[in-house]
């Protein structure tokens, strides 16, 4: 008996799809391979499941075979046998009843600031709703429990959603084919990359190897670019945020024998529509490269233009942004990458399961589908939407931008905008001049929006030392007016450093954000009071979030790690 791979050789044809037929009728899939047969077992492989392996062979074979269990025996090196003792911290033996192992995790969920609590307007991340109806499903173990090998006649409904979402992407994206196997958005660019780079090679310009990548790009850009075996060329950005077309020209022009993409975002990093975007896929075009276009923006696009009408050749779609995945804590996320027809044949294909063309590349992931079940948060999405709904979804998504754009537009200067005025989706606010006027840092300010009761923005991208923030249509208009209040009341408090009222070494910004230990210390050594510290506003004492540690100094802090667990010299064991 072997732990975990059988393959079983020589079975003729005939014998093959008996043994298949036996299989089936009893709910077992095997693998099937030319004249044989493979078989996976792991550790929750039971002694049941073996007789019901063995009894498709005896049905076969006619002949009845009774499993020896008391014959059972795995040969294993006995000095493996652990003789310490494990997991001994203090924390995986104190809590022994359901009562305390439900308090323990509930107070580890309370040190934490969700959507649950206020807004997260996170830009470039798209922080939009994740609805309780469109996340039931993946608890189904209909979609959830499913190998990802499975033959399709036992899974054609599964097979219907994954076709329909396929349909309307496409149609989203204004382009011709998909693949769904890509995990995440950086896996998207790599597949989306690789797919250029066979259709390339495919038409006899496999020479082509240089990417033009604009200085606004997501850092995945450059990265996944380089994996694909790329050489990158970055584009230059004027002083407005747009990609400097005349730099673009000369270098398209200047690689026009050797360009492969470019990768670019649309609408920007930079927030705004980018009104040459057209003649930039143009002269990409004319220099004899693909258009690679980043999906991360499309909450900005969904319903009212599309990267195939602005010219772009492929794309990858990050669900887990625009289609409502929950997106935050590391995933999971879903990349698919939809292809303009001549890539199409070139996506992406796989060993076991058939889903390609003869010219696909190699598979980008183990599972054909990628991670199939969360597709169906984006597939109740669309539907529960429809086609109206996703347009004016974007639209309230551009509206809200704008909205708060303007709001905050009286304390603090936005970066870029577009030819009239307005933002897309999101909008970069700039903090810099502070650092000279009062001596306070983008840092501080997202540190300080935790004593409101906020989630910082995305600092620092893509330009250092600033904010980003992006609503998404989730937000109402309420949570958007809090939010602008808080961020206006720093403004005023930054004036208070300006006019000396406060210094710059004990101000309620460099200090943020405050601790509940803090705020009720028997002293208060500060130039402002404790109210002003953990209530500045009216409405933040309605429900108080408490930040559970002060601030770690960022770089100091990751380079000297402070670990809670027992310490390494614990787990020396004394020879014996
Ligand atoms: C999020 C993002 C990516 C990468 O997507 P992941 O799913 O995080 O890998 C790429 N480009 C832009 C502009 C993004 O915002």
């Amino acid at each position: 008996m072997y732990y975990d791979t059988l393959k079983i050789n020589d079975i003729s044809k005939h014998d093959l799809d008996k043994i298949r037929m036996i299989a089936e009728q009893n709910e077992i899939n095997f693998r099937y391979f030319e004249n044989a047969i493979g078989i996976s077992l792991d550790e929750t492989t039971q002694i049941s499941d073996i007789e019901d392996i063995m009894s498709v062979f005896s049905e076969w074979r006619g002949e009845f075979a009774h499993l020896q269990t008391e014959k059972l025996s795995i040969d294993w090196n006995t000095s493996l046998i652990r003789k310490s003792d494990f997991m001994t911290h203090e924390i995986f033996n104190r809590f022994n009843s359901e009562h305390e192992m439900l308090r323990y995790m509930k107070a580890l969920e309370n040190k934490d600031l969700s959507l649950t609590h206020s807004m997260i307007s996170l830009g470039s991340c798209t922080m939009k709703l994740n609805a309780t109806s469109e996340m039931i499903p993946i608890t189904w173990p209909e979609f959830n429990a499913i190998h990802p090998f499975v033959p399709k006649n036992q899974v054609y409904g599964y097979y219907e959603v994954l076709e329909e979402l396929s349909r309307d992407l496409i149609e989203i994206t204004g382009f011709d084919g998909i693949s769904l196997q890509p995990n995440s958005g950086a896996q998207g660019e790599y597949a989306g990359l690789m797919t250029i780079m066979a259709y390339l090679h495919d038409i006899g310009e496999g020479h082509r190897d240089v990417a033009l990548i604009p200085s606004s790009a997501h850092g995945t850009n450059p990265a996944s670019a380089v994996l694909a075996g790329m050489k990158v060329v970055v584009v230059k950005c004027l002083d407005n945020g747009y990609i400097d077309i005349d730099d673009l020209r000369s270098k398209a022009e200047q690689h026009q024998n050797d360009l492969a993409c470019l990768m670019v975002t649309y609408p920007s990093t930079n927030g705004v529509y980018e009104e040459g975007i057209k003649e930039i896929t143009e002269i990409i075009h004319q220099n004899g490269g693909q258009v690679y276009m980043d999906g991360a923006n499309m909450n900005a696009q969904v319903g009212l233009t599309n990267p195939g009408m602005i010219g772009a050749d492929v794309c990858h779609l990050n669900l887990h942004k625009t289609f409502c995945i929950p997106h935050g804590g590391g995933g999971p996320g879903m990349g698919p990458i939809c292809t303009a027809k001549h890539l199409t044949p070139y996506l992406p294909g796989h060993a076991v399961v058939d889903i390609s063309s003869n010219k696909a590349m190699g598979a980008v992931s183990a599972a054909p589908f990628g991670s199939p079940s969360i597709l169906l948060i984006s597939y109740a999405y669309i539907k529960m939407m429809g086609s109206g709904g996703l347009k004016e979804a974007t639209k309230i998504a551009i509206l809200n931008a704008n909205y708060m754009m303007k709001k905050l537009g009286s304390a603090y200067q936005e970066l870029y905008k577009g030819a009239n005025g307005t933002v897309a989706h999101e909008m970069i606010i700039d903090p810099r001049p502070f650092k000279i006027s009062a001596g306070v840092q983008v840092e501080d300010i997202a540190k300080r929006l935790m004593d409101y009761g906020f989630h910082a923005p995305t600092v620092s991208f893509p330009i250092p030392g600033t904010l980003m923030i992006e609503p998404t249509e989730s937000e109402p208009k309420d949570e958007m007016d809090r939010f602008c209040q808080a961020m206006i009341s720093i403004r005023e408090e930054i004036g208070r450093i300006e006019s000396g009222e406060w210094s710059r070494e004990d101000n309620p910004l460099v200090n943020a954000p405050h601790t509940s230990d803090m705020a009720t210390a028997s002293e208060w050594n500060h130039q402002y009071t404790r109210e002003e510290a953990v209530f500045p506003l009216h409405w933040v004492k309605q429900h108080k979030f408490w930040p559970s540690v002060a601030r770690v100094d960022n770089s100091y802090g990751d380079r000297n790690l402070v670990c809670a667990c027992l310490p390494t010299e614990a787990y020396i064991e004394m020879p014996s």
